[in-house]
């Protein structure tokens, strides 16, 4: 395999003392039932998870938001664009949410504008999402060929300098979702796995 650096970005910070800092849109739900679920602290555990199984597989990462406290999209940027001159991809994990009251489902990529390399690593994580979730909703629009969708929107896949892709990992507002994926380890472990194998895909396929 070729070496190929995997940049990790966390989006949002953790929570600190018992509080959560939701800034730079980082947020939270509680449910009738009471279970809450922190986008903050669900990101941080799905990147660990990947962490761990690429240091077993000799995968190089960097972990670009190892901090609790939230750090600003540009300074993601900047942390990630010190590597541009090696071969490597961005990978930012985020949950979803909203609208309020439209409550979406399933499982959503992103990637930087006309970058192809991009579209193909979103095309191998939404492969690997539906064999790992076949019975969940892959997001996309096959209107205009690819698999993903590129959102000129979101400042982390417009500056980074490298192929980036953002994945929308289930909906924090939706009930079913979030307390029978989101909030067990079974579920969280399962959106690890399918990362991990779409990462060793992008890494034999792509490079
Ligand atoms: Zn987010």
């Amino acid at each position: 395999m070729a070496r190929v650096l995997v940049l990790i970005d966390t989006g949002h910070g953790g929570q600190i003392d018992g509080k959560y800092d939701p800034r730079a849109g980082g947020r939270k739900f509680t449910h009738p039932d009471g279970t809450t679920i922190f986008e903050g602290e669900f990101n941080k555990y799905i990147a660990t998870g990947i962490i761990f199984e690429l240091t077993k597989l000799g995968i190089p990462y960097v972990h670009l938001t190892p901090e609790y406290e939230d750090r600003t999209l540009q300074t993601r940027v900047d942390r990630a664009n010190k590597y541009r001159r090696k071969k490597c991809f961005f990978l930012s994990i985020h949950a979803n949410a909203g609208p309020a009251p439209n409550v979406g489902n399933g499982f959503e990529i992103f990637t930087s504008r006309g970058n192809t390399k991009s579209d193909k690593i979103a095309t191998i994580i939404g492969e690997e999402f539906k064999k790992m979730f076949p019975n969940k909703r892959l997001r996309t629009d096959f209107t205009d060929g690819d698999l993903d969708k590129e959102s000129p929107n979101f400042f982390v896949l417009r500056k980074t300098a490298m192929p980036a892709v953002l994945t929308e990992n289930f909906f924090m507002d939706n009930f079913q979702e979030c307390k029978n994926i989101m909030m067990t380890r079974e579920g969280r472990n399962k959106i690890i796995d399918f990362h991990v194998e779409a990462i060793k895909r992008v890494i034999s396929e792509l490079y």
